[in-house]
């Protein structure tokens, strides 16, 4: 049961997203700038849409 953490690794310069480490932004071309963030699962903020969905159409 291990929890889902979305990984990404973003460029500082440019704000540019990549799914792997890179040593060069592919987008403004600079050198180790682009560092990994940890997301958390976005599974709760859809469960809750998907509650609060659910409720008002049993509510209603
Ligand atoms: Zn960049």
């Amino acid at each position: 049961m291990a929890k889902a953490i979305k990984r990404a690794f973003v460029c500082n310069e440019c704000g540019a997203d990549y799914p792997r480490w890179q040593g060069q932004c592919i987008a403004c071309h600079t050198w180790n700038t682009i560092t990994e963030i940890r997301l958390a699962a976005s599974s709760t903020s859809r469960a809750e849409r998907l509650n609060g969905y659910a409720g008002s159409a049993t509510g209603n």
